[in-house]
This record gives C-alpha cells, structure tokens and sequence, in this order.
C-alpha cells in the first residue's frame, strides 16, 4: 500500500491541514542505524502484518544467513505457526518485534490511512501495541523491544505514548517493497542501492506477489557487495520524531 507512499502522503496531509477539527498531520519516522568505523552495516526489516509467509525470502535468509528483524501482528502469528517454528530454531538470525495484535494504525483519531482504518483513541491504540506484544510472548520469544504500527504512520501522541509504554519505535530509510506492490526488478533495485546505516523495510507476508523475488535478488546483491545486516537489537538505531530518544 505504500507505492506512491510519498505522493499519497503529501495529499493526506493537505487535506488533513485543511479540514476543520483535525489539530494533528500523522508522521512516518525514519530510522537509520549508527555507522561503524569500517562498516558496511544495514537493519533488514521485514514486516508480517497478516495473511500467509514468503518462502522464498524465509529460505534464502537462512541459507544465506542472513539476519532480520521480523515485525509480527498477532493475526500474523496465529495463523504461520510454521514460519515462526523456523524463525525461533535459528534464533541467530530472526529477532521478532511487535507489529501490533490485529494491525491497525497506531493513530489515536479515526481516519483511514492507505484504506486501514486506524486505532481511532488513545485506548484503542494501546490495546494495539499491548495485544501485539501479548500475542509474542505466547511463542516464547523475548519480550519485544521495538514497535512498528500498521502502516508506519502515527499521531505525534501516540509515538510519545508507545515511548512511555517501553517501546522503540521503528521507522526506516529504504522502502523496500512499497507495500511488497512493486515488481521484483524495481523491488531489487531499491535493496541493493541500500547504504551504511540504512534501515530497509520490505514484507514477508505476500507469497504470491513478485516483490518478494525482487527482497532476495537485492539481498543478495547487498550480501555480494560485501555489507553485513544487523538486526534492531544489536545496532544502535537513530530514529527521528521522538522514536528511540
Ligand atoms: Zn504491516
């Protein structure tokens, strides 16, 4: 849902400014990763926001271990017992974070956001992030310490209360996929431009779309060019709009 992400994103802001009662413009934070002397560091990250498991990006990430941080809904979960089978057998490489318990926006005001509609309270949006982080410690995982709301959009007060709830939240620098809507060359293109630092956002949840052809071939053009990833946990990342400081 994030192909014309931009585009989109500045029409809903000027609508938002101009209708009457609307006080807050939603934010999409970014999210970049501390560089290292040396490094050619990047954060995978790769959103399971409902709906099944890509394999193809599953398998090539533990044949060429590849480490990623795996943002999971509650929905997601309940339905890929599979998928998060493998993913806490190599607990090397996948680190699973909240992505929400029934993927709804974390805004607190009642919108639609890409055709999602949001949270719509500050209640709703904590029953989001406490369902999603409930939903996880089922599996057994660690408890989760990074938060990404549906659609990576939010109200500037809900990222300062997700911050009170312990949470980081985590934006990022290189749309991957564009809501795993793009084709698999431009999808491979956008992987493989990634830089020191970036924080790459693709999804692994649409098996049947061809973006997710495209995550691996940039993965791997990312892996031949001699960069190393990092999961949220073992880098310190450097978010803006108040979402890791
Ligand atoms: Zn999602």
């Amino acid at each position: 849902m994030r192909l014309f992400q931009k585009h989109f994103c500045a029409i809903a802001i000027s609508l938002w400014a101009a209708s009457p009662g609307n006080a807050q413009l939603l934010v999409e934070p970014t999210l970049h990763i501390k560089a290292e002397a040396g490094g050619g560091r990047v954060a995978l990250t790769l959103d399971a926001c409902s709906g099944r498991t890509d394999t193809r990006i599953l398998s090539a990430l533990v044949e060429n271990k590849i480490p990623a941080t795996i943002f999971v809904t509650g929905i997601w979960l309940k339905h890929n017992a599979a998928a998060v089978e493998i993913m806490r057998a190599h607990p090397e490489l996948f680190e699973l974070e909240n992505h929400g318990g029934r993927h709804v926006p974390a805004v607190d005001t009642p919108q639609k956001i890409y055709g999602i509609r949001s949270a719509g309270s500050p209640e709703a949006v904590l029953a989001e992030v406490e369902s999603g982080a409930a939903a996880l410690a089922v599996t057994g995982e660690p408890a989760p310490k990074w938060f990404r709301g549906a659609t990576a959009e939010y109200s500037p007060s809900t990222i300062a209360m997700i911050r009170k709830l312990g949470f980081k939240i985590a934006g990022f620098s290189i749309n991957g996929d564009g809501g795993s809507l793009l084709g698999a060359k431009e999808t491979a293109r956008r992987i493989a431009a990634a830089k020191d630092g970036d924080v790459i956002i693709a999804h692994i949840n649409q098996p049947t779309h061809a973006a997710g052809e495209g995550v691996v071939q940039g993965l791997l053009a990312l892996k031949n060019k001699g960069l190393t990833f990092v999961r949220l946990d073992d880098a310190d990342g450097i978010g803006d709009e108040g979402t890791t400081d």
